[in-house]
């Protein structure tokens, strides 16, 4: 029995596998033309030959050197994040890992190593999985480069980051993130692509890429599937 294709979002037959339908995908808030080149959130105006950066990365130093995300984080292209993170929708993450690898083609190079931000082990019993890592595998497919799925751990258990503010949460992640010392020689000298789901303040993947300059990574870029923007 061969079932018929449907839209990842409303169920609705589609022509082709893995897809939105023509209004889901006119509903979803595709990143596209001038972006910040630290974290990839839509900028007004026009790309052109120099990088351009949003308030946010002004404001906060970001260690990683360039990011981009495949959605704004509002209407469908939220719903798809939780529906991925929250419920039993593993199937989105062919396509969201297809809009990534999209979105990162800019700055990617042919030695990256992509790597997911960890879960602690904790949350992962409870989640039974890490979205991240779901989407960090499906780059490292559509792209053909590597990925390591345990390059970094979280040995420390660190509070909810919901209702604190940017400070707050860069200063509860501090030192949360490690390499594994297992995975170090992998990592030494080379560039790192860092995804995850969704970047909020960035506290995370700063974390992240602290962690990755410390153990020696030559470069390090991120990628989220969705950007939380000031309009979203
Ligand atoms: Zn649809
Ligand atoms: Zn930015």
């Amino acid at each position: 029995m061969v079932y018929p294709p449907r839209c990842i979002s409303c169920g609705t037959m589609v022509e082709s596998d893995f897809g939105l339908c023509g209004p889901c995908w006119r509903d979803t808030p595709f990143i596209s033309g001038l972006v910040c080149d630290a974290c990839g959130t839509q900028l007004p105006g026009q790309a052109g030959p120099v990088p351009e950066y949003c308030d946010d990365c002004l404001a906060t130093a970001r260690p990683w050197s360039r990011g981009r995300s495949a959605l704004r984080y509002r209407d469908n292209g939220r719903r798809l994040v939780l529906a991925l993170k929250h419920g039993d929708r593993q199937d989105l993450a062919r396509p969201a890992a297809n809009w990534m690898a999209r979105a990162a083609q800019p700055i990617l190079r042919p030695d990256t190593l992509i790597a997911p931000v960890p879960l602690h082990w904790l949350r992962m019993l409870s989640r039974r999985f890490n979205q991240a890592a779901v989407l960090a595998q499906g780059v490292a497919r559509e792209t053909g480069l590597d990925w390591c799925p345990d390059l970094l751990t979280r040995p420390r258990r660190t509070q909810s980051l919901g209702g604190l503010d940017r400070d707050a949460r860069h200063a509860t992640l501090d030192g949360a993130i490690r390499v594994n010392p297992r995975r170090a020689g992998r990592l030494c000298g080379r560039d790192i692509l860092i995804v995850d789901d969704v970047m909020t303040s960035g506290a995370t993947l700063s974390a992240a890429t602290q962690a990755c300059h410390a153990a020696g990574a030559r470069d390090v870029c991120i990628l989220t599937l969705a950007r939380v923007g000031k309009d979203a």
